[in-house]
């Protein structure tokens, strides 16, 4: 049974750094939660809290029903993949697998067993008998993952486990994660800078800044209503339009902004008229030409680049310089200084309050 991982306001400081500040969350039975957050702000203190490498400062740390604060890294049943796979280089795959079963003293027929099935899982049948150090990168990295699954752990903790791996391995090996953790279903928390892993893998994600929580939720609701700039601007790419809010009404915003009055349905945000506020538009949701939406913005085109299924505009507005994308690029292309209009939804358009 797949268990749930809970942490109340839980800290972690080394001297007056607070790697982990006072958070709270609760990651379900069988979740597949995704850490993101810059370099710093705390990713690996928090899943070594999970592991147990560190006790919390403050706060409880629970899987279901029992505390965890206190309980060792061995008797958490606990599975860990690392970035830089930590195989032990001197024994062949099986006997690396094969470890974590000796110590929980199995049956050599079972240990057996239990290693072609996640030999097999892996897809990696064939190579039990091989030495790790004659591995290609992605290779040793599922023997990890192997490693860490044949324990049948309540939680799988992954640090940045293909951050090491080509961009088309790395795109293999998210199918592969992603396959291994529906047919496993063990809770899995998963840490990463990397945004794609995130938004293509997670069924929620916690986004972190110095130590603290700043949004979770699923990959979509994240990208769609980021909390903040930050978020805005680490989750995906986006504009920002900086303005003052004129008006609210009926779930519309009139934001004044040097490009001209914007109209925002898109508001979760208690905002006042007089409110300063960065309004946040993705590149995708910026359109040029002649499409009917609330808000129309006059630019100049300063570059374009033609990248077969999409094409990326420089623009700039009022000084302000805005990307655009369109995903399916017509046979007449603007040229810079080129004057062009500027469709944007009403939707599109986020007023963010930092
Ligand atoms: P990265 O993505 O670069 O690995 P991270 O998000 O995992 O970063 P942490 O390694 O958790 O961040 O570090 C969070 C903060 O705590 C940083 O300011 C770091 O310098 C500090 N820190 C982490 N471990 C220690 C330690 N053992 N002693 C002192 N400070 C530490």
């Amino acid at each position: 049974m797949a268990v749930a991982v809970e942490l109340t306001h839980v800290t972690k400081a080394f001297d007056t750094t607070l790697a982990v500040n006072d958070v709270s969350l609760k990651i379900e039975p069988g979740e597949c939660f995704f850490l993101l957050g810059p370099s710093g702000c705390g990713k690996t203190t928090f899943l070594r809290i999970l592991a147990g490498f560190y006790q919390p400062d403050a706060g409880e740390l629970r899987f279901d029903n029992a505390v965890m604060n206190t309980i060792p890294p061995h008797q958490r049943n606990t599975g860990m993949v690392f970035q830089n796979y930590a195989l032990w280089p001197h024994m062949t795959v099986a006997e690396n697998i094969e470890y974590g079963l000796t110590l929980r003293k199995l049956a050599k027929t079972e240990r057996q067993q239990k290693i072609a099935e996640v030999l097999d899982m892996v897809q990696m049948a064939e190579y039990g008998n091989r030495p790790v150090n004659t591995l290609s990168g992605g290779q040793q990295q599922r023997i990890a993952l192997a490693r860490a699954l044949v324990i049948e752990p309540s939680v799988l903790l992954l640090d940045e486990p293909i951050s090491n791996l080509d961009a088309a391995l790395r795109q293999h090996m998210r199918d592969e994660v992603k396959q291994i953790h529906s047919r496993t279903n063990i809770t899995t928390f998963y840490v990463t800078h990397d945004q794609v892993d995130a938004l293509s893998m997670a069924d929620r994600m916690a986004i972190m800044q110095d130590g603290v929580l700043v949004q979770v939720g699923t990959p979509r609701e994240v990208y769609q209503f980021p909390k903040n700039t930050f978020v805005a601007s680490f989750i995906g790419e986006t504009n920002f339009i900086p303005g003052r809010v004129l008006n609210v009404s009926n779930g519309s915003t009139t934001i004044e902004t040097p490009v001209g009055v914007l109209q925002s349905e898109t508001v979760y945000h208690d905002l006042a008229p007089g409110a300063q506020v960065q309004c946040s538009i993705r590149p995708e949701a910026i359109h040029l030409g002649e499409l009917q939406a609330k808000n129309r913005v006059t630019a100049k085109v300063a570059a374009v680049n033609y990248l077969g299924r999409m094409e990326e505009y420089q623009l700039v507005a009022a000084g302000i310089p805005l990307k655009a994308v369109h995903y399916d690029p017509g046979t007449e292309a603007k040229r810079p200084g080129d004057t062009v209009e500027l469709a944007i939804s009403a939707e599109a358009v986020i007023p963010l309050l930092d």
